[in-house]
């Protein structure tokens, strides 16, 4: 059995690198294109799956090259597909434009993600109830992360729940379940309707979700960070300094290594530390997968 098990999505991202963008109607040349491999639940089980451990992807890819393509990543990253099916839409995509100014404009179609429903989890049951770590993010249907966390409770796996994207139906009831709560600001502030611009505002609304029974909640904070917070613990981890070319889907390297290290027996700070670290060497380098490093480069 592997010991981590990610329930999530997976996306194709096509990034479009434009001067400027075009007004309605208009038809203009861009300078660059690049694809990549992306989804926040494939993010994660890859950041962990490069420092070594043995994960598991339960995700919905389509009925298309980009569907094969997901499997043949997992498969080059050593990560189980036992538990990717085949959907009967199209693979999940993010067509992304970035503009000369490096603002974004960023279009998601979830596609066969949405297929990911609660029934699969049971063909994996057996998987699922073995793992050391259940991590779920929010590309999916949310029935389907209500599930997971119930089969977390039912069968005492801890349950990681990333927030993201921020989703303000999340039902508290369920979030109260989890073991770890890994929102960044934003999605902190959805979820409990609190200001988080200043660390004891973002101290004050994640300490709100552990008086509702969350036992950790961590908050990744960018170039400041992270917090973790408990019933009796409260850290503030700062980021490491480095020279910050390409900060995408540095949220879901921290997550993928935090589960990598905490599930190899470290503590939670050691965990976070190390995470942390992990983090700012993908922050280094253009692209999201493309800039996880291995166990052998860290
Ligand atoms: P995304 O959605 O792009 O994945 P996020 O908002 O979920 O991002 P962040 O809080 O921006 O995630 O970053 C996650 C972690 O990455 C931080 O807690 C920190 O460890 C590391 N990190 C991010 N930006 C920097 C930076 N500029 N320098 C060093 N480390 C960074």
């Amino acid at each position: 059995m592997n010991d981590i098990t990610v329930i999530g999505s997976n996306m194709i991202d096509l990034i479009t690198y434009t001067n400027r963008m075009p007004v309605e109607g208009e038809t203009i040349e861009a300078p660059e294109f690049e694809m990549g491999f992306g989804g926040k639940g494939s993010n994660q089980a890859v950041a962990a799956a490069r420092l070594g451990s043995k994960v598991s992807m339960i995700t919905m890819v389509g009925n298309d090259m980009f569907g094969k393509q997901h499997i043949e990543n997992y498969r080059a990253n050593q990560i189980d597909t036992t538990g990717v099916g085949i959907g009967t839409k199209n693979s999940g995509a993010a067509p992304i434009f970035v503009a000369e100014d490096s603002n974004n404009r960023i279009l998601i179609i979830k596609g066969a993600n949405n297929e990911l429903t609660p029934s699969m989890l049971d063909k994996h049951l057996d998987q699922i109830k073995h793992s050391k770590l259940i991590i779920l993010q929010q590309e999916i249907p949310l029935e389907t992360n209500y599930y997971a966390i119930e089969l977390g409770q039912k069968y005492h796996v801890p349950v990681l729940l990333n927030p993201a994207p921020a989703d303000e139906h999340l039902n508290i009831d369920y979030v109260s379940q989890v073991e770890f709560f890994m929102p960044n600001e934003t999605e902190l502030a959805t979820l409990t309707n609190l200001p988080t611009t200043t660390v004891e505002e973002i101290t004050l609304a994640a300490k709100s979700l552990v008086d509702k029974g969350v036992k950790h909640v961590i908050v990744t904070l960018g170039s400041k960070g992270v917090l973790w917070i408990n019933e009796t613990e409260h850290m503030l981890i700062p980021s490491e300094k480095v020279n910050a070319i390409d900060t995408t889907g540095a949220g879901d390297a921290f997550i993928g290594a935090f589960s990598h290290y905490y599930t190899a027996g470290e503590t939670i700070p050691e965990a976070l530390k190390h995470a942390n670290h992990y983090a700012a060497i993908s922050v280094t380098k253009r692209g999201t997968q493309k800039s996880y490093p291995t166990s052998q480069e860290i």
